[in-house]
């Protein structure tokens, strides 16, 4: 993608956001609703195929265009950035680092033709994909354990059983991108064995189930999803097989995509302090001599500065990311996502902290944020705990040391 091109998609992305994102957001927040008209936006600007390659009629931004693209969403919504990050990151799974992956001639021919189907229900039917992986024991999506959703192969198919929690989209998507481990006749699960597959929503013994009622990311509709029997056509295989668990592996800037919903919080929370102490915020109260004060000047500098270390970070572990990279660029990548999901949260406390007691009211935005960036730190499988232990471990041991 040429950069005027990209510097266009950002455009349409702000345009999107400060127009018509921003209003909605407080109602969606209130009344737990999932953004259903940002998303028909989305349809009508293409982004549904915003990382689908041009071949396939999609818009073909690549991944750093993604993560840069997908940090403007989050600054006017953090709901609808992190849901559709669930949609687009299926699709690059699929997609850019699937061509990545090391795979025999037959199975990617394979790949090829089960993808085109996929993205043509994107860009045809424009259908939207969840990507639930999250299951009650989150040994699994933090990568440490088999995924005890299980694919049975039958013929055509498979036959998916277990459940998933946390899925966003839950009731908006038409597809529910589902890892699983293929069930063996030894009983054996083996994380190898991770079979990635795209559920239609209205197949038989699908459900959902729930009250998505939460502190923060209250328009996720974040539910419940229950698999007995469900059966997945073979041409709604996502990756082939291995696929997931190579690219877990090889690919590790994958589960760093959930980190641009929170850089647009973070950037957000610095925007309203600013507005809010230059009097500029509609409800909020004129300009006065808060601004004038040191104390503010100082907690407003402090912000900028973790603001830029975020965005430094950010920006550099984007840019680097691809298969197989060294070390110091993995370790980066944890470090980058620790920084964003932790400054995020640290930045709205000191704004409003800074702004002061009339800045917690419901009408004013920035409680909201507060709220939403608290749950950046909750997202598996690069949560702060689990990227510092991985920081820690691979900083003191090389591959194969124990
Ligand atoms: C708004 C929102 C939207 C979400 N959307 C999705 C989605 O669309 N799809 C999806 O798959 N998931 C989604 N999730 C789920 C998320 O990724 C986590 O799986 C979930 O928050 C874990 O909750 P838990 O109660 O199981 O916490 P726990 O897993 O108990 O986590 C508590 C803490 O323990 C630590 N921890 C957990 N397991 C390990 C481990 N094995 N090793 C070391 N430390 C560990 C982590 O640091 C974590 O912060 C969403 C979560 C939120 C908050």
């Amino acid at each position: 993608m040429t950069a005027p091109a990209q510097a266009e998609l950002l455009a349409t992305a702000c345009r999107l956001g400060r127009d018509k994102f921003l209003a909605r957001a407080p109602a969606y927040d209130r009344e737990g609703r999932f953004p259903t008209e940002n998303y028909a936006d989305l349809r009508d600007a293409g982004f549904l195929g915003l990382v689908i390659p041009a071949r396939y009629g999609g818009l073909g931004v690549d991944y750093k265009g993604y993560m840069e693209i997908s940090a403007e969403l989050g600054r006017w919504c953090g709901a609808t950035a992190l849901t559709f990050n669930m949609h687009c990151a299926t699709m690059l799974w699929s997609s850019q680092m699937a061509d990545d992956l090391e795979m025999a001639g037959e199975q990617r021919a394979l790949h090829e033709s089960r993808r085109a189907g996929i993205y043509r229900k994107v860009i045809e039917d424009g259908a939207i994909f969840a990507q639930p992986f999250s299951e009650p024991n989150s040994a699994a999506a933090a990568g440490r354990a088999p995924f005890g959703t299980t694919a049975r192969k039958v013929k055509g198919g498979w036959l998916v059983n277990g459940r998933k929690h946390f899925a966003s989209l839950a009731g908006a998507a038409d597809f529910y991108g589902v890892l699983c481990t293929e069930a063996k006749e030894n009983g054996e699960a083996d994380v190898k064995d991770t079979i990635y597959l795209a559920v239609d929503g209205v197949s038989e013994g699908f459900t959902i189930s729930g009250e998505w009622d939460v502190l923060g990311m209250r328009a996720t509709s974040s539910n419940n999803l229950g698999l007995v029997d469900v059966f997945v056509p073979d041409e709604h295989q996502l990756m082939p097989r291995g696929g997931y668990y190579q690219a877990a592996r090889n690919w590790p800037h994958m589960f760093m995509t959930l980190c641009p919903t929170y850089m647009g919080i973070a950037q957000a929370a610095f925007d309203f302090t600013c507005q809010y102490l230059r009097g500029e915020v509609e409800g909020g109260p004129p300009a006065g001599s808060a601004r004038h004060s040191p104390a503010k000047q100082l907690a407003v500098a402090e912000m900028r500065i973790k603001l830029e270390q975020a965005r430094a970070l950010f920006q550099c572990a984007i840019a680097e990311a691809g298969v197989n990279p060294a070390k110091d660029t993995r370790l980066r990548a944890y470090a980058a996502q620790y920084t964003v999901m932790e400054f995020a949260n640290d930045i709205c406390r000191l704004a409003l902290r800074t702004c002061g007691g009339r800045a917690i009211f419901r009408n004013l935005r920035l409680e909201q944020l507060y709220r939403d960036s608290r749950c950046g730190a909750l997202m598996l499988p690069w949560t702060p705990e689990i990227c510092m232990e991985r920081l820690g471990w691979e900083s003191l041991f090389e591959a194969g040391e124990s």
